[in-house]
Parts: C-alpha cells; structure tokens; sequence
C-alpha cells in the first residue's frame, strides 16, 4: 500500500530543514534523494567486502563481483531486456550518448542524416553535433509545437532512406513532456534507421519495456531513480553493440593485449574499460528493488495528483504562464511570472525551504522557442505531498508580491 509517512521516513534528508524552514524538495528533475537502503548498500559495500571484480580469486572480489552482476540481471529484468550482456554500465546517461555517438563515427559518411528532436537535453544534442562533425552527417531538427509536444507530421516528413539515427528523450526534463517514443521507434525502423532514447528523465516515472519498445539504444541514469550519482546504463541490442567499436581502452575491456595488436573482450566488457563505479552499481540495483517495492503504477497515481493539483494552483495565479502544456505530461511544472527573472523566484523560494530549479535546464534551444531567460521548474517525486505543494504556491505569491 502507497503510505506517504512511511515512505518519507525512508529519505533521512527529508527530515532536515533549510534555512530555517522544513526542506521541500522541488528539483527531482536534476536528481532524486536517496531512501535508507541505497545508502545502506554502499556503506555495505566499502565495510565489508571492498575488493575490485572480475580479477581475484579471493573471497572478497568474488562477493563483489557477484553482488556486481546481479545488479546488472536485475537491471536486465526491471527493463525487460532479454540478454545481462545488452546492458553496458556507464557513469550515466551522458556517457552513454557519447558511446554511442563515438561509434557511430565509423559508421556515417556525407551525405547520411541524423534527426534530434527539439526537446533535448544538451547532453543528447552536443555529442551528435560532434558525430555530425567528424562525419559530414547532417544534423536535424524535429520541431516542436506551442504546447512543448514534437510535431509529429513533421517528423514523418523527415524521415527518409537518407536517415540513419533518431535521438529522442522519452520524456523532456526542461517540461515534462512524455514523448510518443514508440511510435517514433517505429516510423524510424520503417526507413531502418536506428534509435537512442534517453530516458535519463523517464525511469523514476514509468518502468519502459524495452523489448517490447523495440528500441535500438536507451540510456538512463541511477541518480535520477534514488540511486547514486556516477553511475547508469547503456542498453543496447546485441548486434549494434557488436557492431559499434570499443569507446575508451584500458583494463577489462581487453582479451588479449600485445604491442602489435589487442583483441577486445566480449560484451558487455568490451565496454566497460577500467575499475568501473562498483558500489554504485550495486546501489543502483538496490534503487530499482526500492521503486518496484514502492510500485510503479502507484507512484504514477501519486505523482499525477501532484500534478495536476499544481497545475490547477499555480494557474490561478495572475501573470504565471506555465511551458509545456501537452495532455501527456510527467510531474514537471515550468512557469515563469510575468516580468520577474527565474532565478529572482528562485531565490525567494529557497528562503522558505523550497528547492526548485531555475535557468535553462540544460535544454537552451527550448528556452530560446519561447524566448525566455529560462523557468522555474518545480518536478515532484512520489514522496512528495499535497501540504508541500501548497507551500510552493503560497511562496510563489509570495514572489510574486515582493518582486512586482
Ligand atoms: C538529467 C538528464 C540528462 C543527463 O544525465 P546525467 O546523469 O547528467 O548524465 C540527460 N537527459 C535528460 C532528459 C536528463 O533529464
């Protein structure tokens, strides 16, 4: 059963108070706390069985080792992914792109297209910029509409035999916006290009089926799931993943190393160069046991409440316009108040405790669609609460008040 007291009293930072007032924690875009047994699991780890993996005999770098695996199979189930070796551990969603894009390197020439949806990240538009770069591949843009959606008829259009890749956030940090990923997996295979979804926002909110998606790559990050910061995962079909080369060199990642050649490590090593973040993964692991205790489908409930509760709220409010305004929308709220800079807000809302973001959110070209600085954004995690909201809303009068 969903209680929201008990599972506040898995986060101990949510006991703490900031600036004086109870913290409200309004920034689970950019990252999520942490309940107890995640921190738990790597305390765990460095007292008692620190040891590097896949190289000792000893006792100890076998637990490790062990524990490290069956994180990867249970990351392996939680996806539905049907090999462990599909799923590459990296340090997170950005690394993950840049593996991708960096192998892709080989595989593009002049005259190839690669379409980027307008709602991205930076961290999945700069290294296709690179890739594009290095290769001549034409870089485009699938446009966006007024209510922050991508325009999917425009995108139809664009597509064509010319098109080899399709990067796609599932949903958009900046505004909340849930992507219709599988209809966009799908048109791209029509024309057999391939697709990388970044789901760096999406995995705290809906647990996607990969297998059933279809989709060629797709990258997440633990910390935004309740796990820890420095770790995430590639997922990628085995036959790109044997395709693309090795990203970085180094130990691990090898078979066989002379000075005249080296043979790579099968999947997923090949990968996974150096002493990876081994704690982090485990603890990764034991972030996606804690969700699936929670329930996805619970949290989702909550979470819409949250939403849609802010939303009505907030739009009473004289002068605040809200971006992002599709019918398929996660618990992420951008607004800005008529004639006041974000980060003003901002700065008013953190004096009473409240955490929220401002600036552009790593997503400039959306802030530039609309022509605005940046919002504010305030994005909800299932342990928050209705009471939390309303303190949002009373700051932000509040704001509202002193800066106009
Ligand atoms: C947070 C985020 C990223 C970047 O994730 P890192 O963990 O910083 O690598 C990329 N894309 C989206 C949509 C995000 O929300």
């Amino acid at each position: 059963m969903f209680n929201i007291k008990s599972i506040r009293a898995d986060f101990p930072i949510l006991q703490r108070q900031v600036n004086g007032k109870p913290l409200v924690y309004l920034d689970n875009a950019a990252t999520s706390q942490k309940p107890q047994v995640v921190i738990d699991a790597i305390v765990d780890y460095y007292s008692n069985y620190n040891a590097n993996i896949h190289r000792g005999v000893h006792a100890l770098s076998q637990e490790a080792t062990d524990k490290y695996e069956a994180a990867r199979q249970k990351i392996q189930h939680h996806f539905s992914i049907a090999k462990a070796h599909e799923v590459i551990f990296t340090s997170g969603t950005t690394q993950g792109i840049n593996l991708v894009a960096n192998g892709f390197a080989s595989l593009l020439k002049k005259g190839d297209e690669v379409l980027v949806s307008a709602l991205e990240h930076h961290s999945n538009i700069v290294p296709w910029q690179m890739l594009c770069e290095k290769t001549g591949a034409k870089l485009l843009v699938i446009p966006m509409t007024e209510e922050g959606t991508l325009h999917m008829e425009a995108y139809s259009e664009m597509l064509s035999e010319k098109t080899k890749l399709v990067f796609v956030n599932h949903i958009s940090n900046a505004l909340g916006t849930i992507n219709p990923i599988d209809e966009i997996i799908f048109k791209a295979h029509q024309v057999d290009a391939a697709v990388l979804v970044d789901g760096a926002q999406a995995c705290s909110h809906v647990k996607p089926d990969l297998k059933e998606l279809d989709v060629d790559f797709y990258v997440t990050s633990a910390h935004k799931m309740c796990g820890p910061t420095g770790v995430g995962i590639l997922y990628g079909k085995e036959a790109w993943l044997k395709k693309l080369p090795p990203y970085q060199g180094g130990g691990e990642m090898i078979a066989e190393v002379t000075f005249e050649k080296t043979t790579y490590a099968d999947l997923p090593h090949k990968f996974e160069a150096g002493t990876p973040n081994i704690c982090g993964g485990i603890a990764f692991g034991t972030a996606i046991d804690y969700l699936n205790h929670i329930g996805f489908e619970n949290i989702s409930v909550h979470e819409q409440e949250l939403l849609e509760y802010a939303t009505e709220e907030l739009s009473k409010i004289l002068g605040l316009k809200i971006y992002g305004t599709g019918t398929e929308k996660t618990s992420v709220i951008s607004f800005n108040l008529e004639n006041i800079h974000p980060y003003d807000v901002g700065t008013i809302l953190d004096k009473l405790g409240i955490a929220v973001r401002t600036g552009h959110h790593c997503a400039q070209p959306i802030m530039e669609y609309f022509k605005i600085p940046g919002t504010v954004r305030a994005s909800f995690a299932f342990y928050n609460t209705k009471e939390e909201v309303d303190l949002l809303i009373a700051g932000v009068k509040k704001a509202k008040q002193m800066l106009s």
